[in-house]
């Protein structure tokens, strides 16, 4: 086997389907000094077992437009890289067996067709029609994306590093990375057991490895495992073949045709966070112990909607680990610690549907020296140091699993890991019937109950219980008076040899300008 290079302009860390779409781009925009580091061989970690469902639509348009290039990108992989994909575009059918979720499905459509995909609403009968499988029993309806698509996680990486490599990166397996080498708040470089290798840009896609090896470097990258569970049937006679994937969020559960069998998958409400005593040096292409007793009333509820289930033998009970972030969305960019050190991590159960277009735009970020785009909802400048800490995530990734598939309510406060920082103000808002929310981890006032009212949200996706009550502190601001405790909102701090002058200059100007809206005997703008 070749010797690790001294040095590379990019050193990726992580064999995972991440690591290898970063390689790939990178070297599609021409940048071919790239050197790629994986412990022990290429999907090991968690790429190799993921079920590899390839949805589109996501939250926002531009989460949405990766997506959908990620769709494009494994639509064309096999034929550029020869390397078979078992990409297949055979759609997805969402279900619906509540109000709230017909309407959470509904809005997902027009959300869909406005970011140009395909989307129906389909009425229980059409859904049948499609899925002949499903039982109509309590369903309201479903929407249909039809250039959804599902592939082969394995095979996919393969052919994303097959094509890094044909334009010159190289790929080492068994080299694992001990540190990331900082100089004067830079990446420099790795050290390794075969040397160190100095890089301009170091990349940590190491899955849910990535937290201690951030961590080692003084990067925060919050995330932590935890189990995900699927079955994989005997195959069930007479199953019709590129069935859409089936999602019956209601019921937690996911469907995929496969080879004649059917993989059932959930995210269920409760999780079970994995690796706090660290993930085992030896794990590589691992599972975790089965856990029927948990996954039990998850299996009865997908019984319920396919009853073939209930017929059909079980040849695998699966049991893996990924990586959870506070949030629920993944963690990309530039470390705000570290200059050059890109993190590209915890990725919530979706990293096969994101890889292609987080490794796209990964890829322009380092080439270009920012995002091609806006990446705020995904950028990894949003964590918080405090978020590094182990009982918060374990306590947070609990929840955070079952939110894939938890309705997504307007105002949806997480529950768990709650309370890490409450301004001096705290309890005087809450005697006076505040309702927080969090943001970066403060508890902040959303809105104040009157006496007698409980300040606790009723969800909906119609006007919420808190309506008539904000509306009354508008008024009481608009019309008398309002105070606001801002504890909880940045502060910018403008440093540097003429920093006070500027500051000075600014407010100073600012004192200046007119102030239009101000008159009246009471408005004295200089008071
Ligand atoms: C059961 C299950 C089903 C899933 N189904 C889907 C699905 O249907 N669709 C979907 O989009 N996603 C799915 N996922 C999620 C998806 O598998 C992951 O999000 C994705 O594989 C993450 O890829 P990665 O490259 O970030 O991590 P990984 O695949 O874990 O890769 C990280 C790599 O880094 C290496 N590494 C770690 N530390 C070091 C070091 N110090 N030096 C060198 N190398 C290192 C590891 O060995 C590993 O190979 C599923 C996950 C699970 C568990």
């Amino acid at each position: 086997m070749a010797s690790i290079p001294e040095r590379a302009q990019v050193v990726i860390v992580g064999g995972g389907i991440v690591g290898c779409s970063i390689a790939y781009h990178l070297t599609l925009r021409g940048w071919t000094d790239v050197v790629l580091l994986e412990r022990k061989q290429l999907t090991s970690g968690t790429t190799w077992h993921a079920a590899g469902l390839v949805g589109q639509l996501r939250a926002t348009h531009n989460l949405t437009r990766l997506a959908q290039y990620t769709t494009e990108l494994y639509a064309t992989l096999e034929k550029e890289t020869g390397q078979a994909t078992g990409f297949r575009q055979i759609g997805s059918l969402a279900l619906a067996a509540s109000e709230g979720r017909l309407e959470e499905l509904k809005r997902g459509a027009s959300m869909a067709r406005c970011f140009g995909l395909e989307a129906s609403v389909l009425t229980p009968a059409q859904a049948k029609e499609l899925w002949p499988l499903v039982s109509t029993e309590g369903l309201l309806g479903a929407v249909h994306l039809p250039r959804d698509g599902q592939t082969n996680p394995i095979d996919t990486t393969q052919a994303l590093a097959k094509g890094a490599r044909s334009r010159g990166a190289q790929i080492f397996e068994n080299v694992k990375v001990s540190e990331i080498l900082v100089s004067k708040g830079r990446a420099t470089g790795v050290r390794t057991a075969e040397g160190d290798v100095e890089a301009e840009y170091v990349v940590n896609c190491a899955g849910m490895w990535a937290h201690e090896l951030g961590k080692q470097a003084g990067v925060s990258i919050p995330l932590h495992a935890a189990e995900h569970f699927y079955v994989v049937t005997e195959a069930i006679p007479g199953l019709p073949r590129h069935l859409p994937v089936l999602r019956d969020a209601d019921a937690c559960t996911y469907v995929k045709e496969d080879a004649g069998k059917l993989l059932v998958g959930w995210f269920e409400p409760k999780a079970k966070p994995w690796g706090m005593e660290g993930i085992p040096e030896s794990f590589a292409f691992d599972s975790l112990p089965d856990d029927l007793e948990h996954i039990e009333p998850l299996l009865e509820a997908a019984i319920k909607r396919v009853p073939a289930l209930g017929g059909a033998g079980i040849q695998l009970f699966f049991n893996g680990p990924e990586s959870f972030t506070p949030d629920n969305r993944y963690l990309l960019g530039e470390s705000p610690e570290i200059r050059r050190l890109f993190v590209a991590a915890g990725f919530n159960s979706i990293g096969i549907q994101s890889a292609g277009g987080a490794g796209k735009v990964l890829a322009d970020w380092i080439i270009d020296g920012h995002p091609p785009m806006d990446l705020s909802d995904v950028d990894i400048r949003r964590t918080m140091p405090f978020q590094r800490n182990r009982k918060y995530l374990k306590d947070r990734t609990v929840e955070v699993l079952g939110l894939l598939y938890a309705m997504h309510w307007p105002f949806r406060q997480p529950e768990s890991s709650r309370g890490v920082r409450k301004s001096a103000l705290h309890d005087r808002l809450a005697a006076r019937g505040a309702c927080f929310g969090e943001a970066a981890g403060w508890e902040r006032a959303n809105w104040f109950a009157p006496p007698g009212v409980s300040p606790t949200y009723e969800y909906s996706y119609g006007r919420q219980n808190w309506f008539a009550h904000s509306a009354e502190e508008h008024k009481a601001v608009r019309e008398r008076v309002g105070l606001f405790d801002q504890s909880s909102f940045g502060k910018f701090i403008l440093e540097g040899p003429d920093g006070g002058a500027r500051r000075s200059r600014r407010l100073y100007a600012m004192a200046q300008r007119p102030r239009r809206h101000r008159s009246g005997p009471d408005c004295d703008p200089r008071k």
